[in-house]
């Protein structure tokens, strides 16, 4: 894992206005956030602001070092979210009570970070598991307070 100045670090936070860029939690409401390579450092990804976002323990832990997923609904492989090169707003919404965050392309679907498609699953399998939840909801409570 590479290194990652603290002035590096400091950028990263500070553009994403504290909040993970995957499911726009605040820093404010978790225990800590981590800093992701966009593309994998495995697959040639920079350590630099350009290839790095702010991300929560969570969403870090589900998007490991995929860059791609299937898409639930389709079964295609399509390309997991890219916060450096895509606008959330675009791929994802969020439930009508405001408590959930919705796919709602094929990359917010496969993206949606915190889907459990099945909470027995590990995490670890997440990015390859079978889809058993069709509507493709994030079963992460993402926080009142963080909402745009
Ligand atoms: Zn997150």
């Amino acid at each position: 894992m590479a290194y990652i100045a603290q002035t590096l670090r400091r950028e990263v936070t500070e553009r994403a206005r504290g909040r993970c860029e995957y499911c726009l939690t605040a820093l404010a409401v978790v225990v800590e956030m981590e800093i992701d390579h966009v593309v994998p450092e495995a697959a040639g990804g920079a350590t630099n602001a350009d290839n790095l976002c702010l991300t929560c323990v969570g969403c870090n832990g589900f998007k490991l070092a995929f860059q791609t997923g299937i898409d639930p609904e389709t079964g295609e492989h399509v390309p997991l979210f890219n916060p450096r090169a895509e606008r959330w707003e675009d791929h994802f919404g969020w439930s009508e009570d405001g408590t959930l965050v919705l796919g709602l392309t094929p990359v917010g679907r496969r993206s949606a970070v915190g889907v459990r498609y099945d909470q027995a699953r590990p995490p670890m399998r997440w990015p390859t598991a079978a889809p058993t939840n069709r509507r493709a909801a994030c079963r992460y409570r993402a926080p009142l307070v963080a909402r745009p």
